[in-house]
């Protein structure tokens, strides 16, 4: 008789994981207490879905050990998996990977399919409440969850199953299915829980300056200070806003700002010439400012600069933008220069949970074998994507980190 197995969350993990256990073939269930399957799948990537990307290593990952995620992500091609699935894609120069069409439709479209050619059963709106070891294999209690939010859940009806995988994502963005009852799930089951905290999510910080910049995107560094010491560092588009800080460079870097944030200060250091050495670029507001004496200074940024940029800068040096450059003093060139890569603010907070797109935390990694993503503290267990201690970069690494855990997850569970 084929292996009963029980799917817990209907997101990017749950659905590789349903298809491959599927596949074996074994008997699977689906269960999502939401009322659509992969919800965050169709937010993903803008709408675009970014759904994995040319150059993955563990080097783009945190949480876990190097060594977990190379082998969980080992047997693992998105290209191939996808396309096996009928989906068209398109890698980016920058190796991002989306669908050809450029719509997050087509990967969950896709999907769907295949759960429906396999015969996988899916039951939307139905949560596992709890779930309990007995011989051979595991018993679930079950909530029925109503569309409407103001009825309340019902009991649903109780499975009996052979293999659970646990997907239930992560923390972050309750509004698109995150919570926090997947980590009480596996806690019940044995597991340890590390600390949970909102990543790849937009920075508050203090200082006006930013805020006055809202809507401008721009190419720079941003490095990260808790008091002298240097915490990381990114480099790509900064946006800002009117409360903080977004957009990939600030959102890679968010994961550590949030978690020293709880110990003390910290410090955003933004670079506007990333692409410069400090020597080149004090070269190159040196090689501007001569011969330009009597130029006034708003003038010396033109073709350089966006006026709302400039206008900035000149304030956080506490000059006026009609003085001509010879008022300014003679280290005005270096003290510009200065600024330009080293341009501080305070971060004072992150958006939280409801704009983080991914959980940094979760069952700790040393408690799973990452080859089948199976517990190591209950049989027949596995456990796969956000759940798990592993969060990766901007640019496609959750999502492929959750197919491949998903796979690895469906196909270990269905071996005999
Ligand atoms: C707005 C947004 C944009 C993003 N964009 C990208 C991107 O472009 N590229 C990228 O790589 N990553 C992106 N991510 C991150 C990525 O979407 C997630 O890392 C990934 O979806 C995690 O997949 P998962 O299956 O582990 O969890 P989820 O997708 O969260 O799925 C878990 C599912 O389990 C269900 N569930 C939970 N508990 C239970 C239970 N007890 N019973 C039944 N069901 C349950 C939940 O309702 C949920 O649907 C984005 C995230 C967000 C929020």
């Amino acid at each position: 008789m084929a292996l009963r197995i029980v799917v817990v969350g209907g997101g990017a993990s749950g659905l590789a994981a349903a298809i491959a256990a599927a596949r074996s073939p074994a008997q699977v269930t689906l269960l999502e207490r939401g009322h659509g399957l992969g919800r965050k799948v169709l937010a993903s990537g803008g709408g675009r879905c970014n759904l994995g990307h040319g150059r993955v290593g563990p080097e783009r990952y945190h949480g876990a050990q190097p060594a977990f995620v190379r082998e969980a992500l080992a047997r693992f091609k998105s290209e191939r998996f996808f396309s096996e699935l009928g989906l068209l894609t398109a890698t980016g120069p920058d190796g991002r990977i989306f669908p050809r069409c450029g719509k997050s439709h087509a990967v969950l479209d896709v999907l769907k399919a295949e759960i429906e050619r396999l015969g996988v059963a899916v039951r939307l709106g139905v949560e596992a409440a709890a779930i309990g070891r007995e011989a051979g294999g595991f018993r679930l209690k079950t909530l029925r969850i109503p569309f409407r939010k103001d009825e309340t859940p019902e009991p649903g009806e109780e499975l009996r199953c052979d293999r659970v995988i646990l997907a239930c994502g992560g923390a972050s963005y309750p509004q698109l299915g995150g919570g926090e009852g997947g980590y009480a799930l596996a806690k019940s089951l044995g597991h340890t829980v590390t600390t949970l905290s909102p990543a790849l999510v937009p920075l508050l910080v203090k200082d006006g300056w930013v805020k006055r910049l809202h809507g401008l995107r721009l190419e720079a560094g941003l490095r990260l200070w808790a008091g002298p010491q240097e915490l990381c560092r990114s480099r790509g588009e900064l946006l800002c806003t009117d409360y903080g800080l977004s957009g990939p460079a600030a959102l890679d870097v968010s994961r550590d700002a949030v978690r020293a944030r709880a110990a003390g200060p910290v410090t955003a250091s933004i670079d506007l010439f990333p692409e410069f050495t400090p020597q080149g670029l004090r070269a190159l507001v040196a090689g501007r400012w001569a011969g330009r004496a009597d130029w006034p200074l708003k003038d010396f940024f033109l073709g350089m600069f966006p006026a709302q940029l400039s206008g900035a800068v000149i304030d956080s040096l506490g000059w006026e933008a009609g003085r001509p450059l010879d008022s300014l003093g003679h280290d005005a060139p270096e003290r510009l220069a200065g600024r330009l890569q080293d341009w501080r603010c305070e971060v004072c907070g992150s958006r939280g949970w409801s704009e983080a797109m991914v959980t940094a935390g979760g069952v700790s990694a040393d408690e799973v074998d990452p080859r089948g993503l199976a517990s190591r503290k209950a049989a027949g267990l596995h456990l796969a994507g956000e759940l798990l201690d592993v969060d990766g970069d901007s640019g496609g690494f959750n999502l492929h980190f959750a197919w491949a855990s998903g796979l690895a997850a469906g196909w270990a569970a269905a071996a005999r």
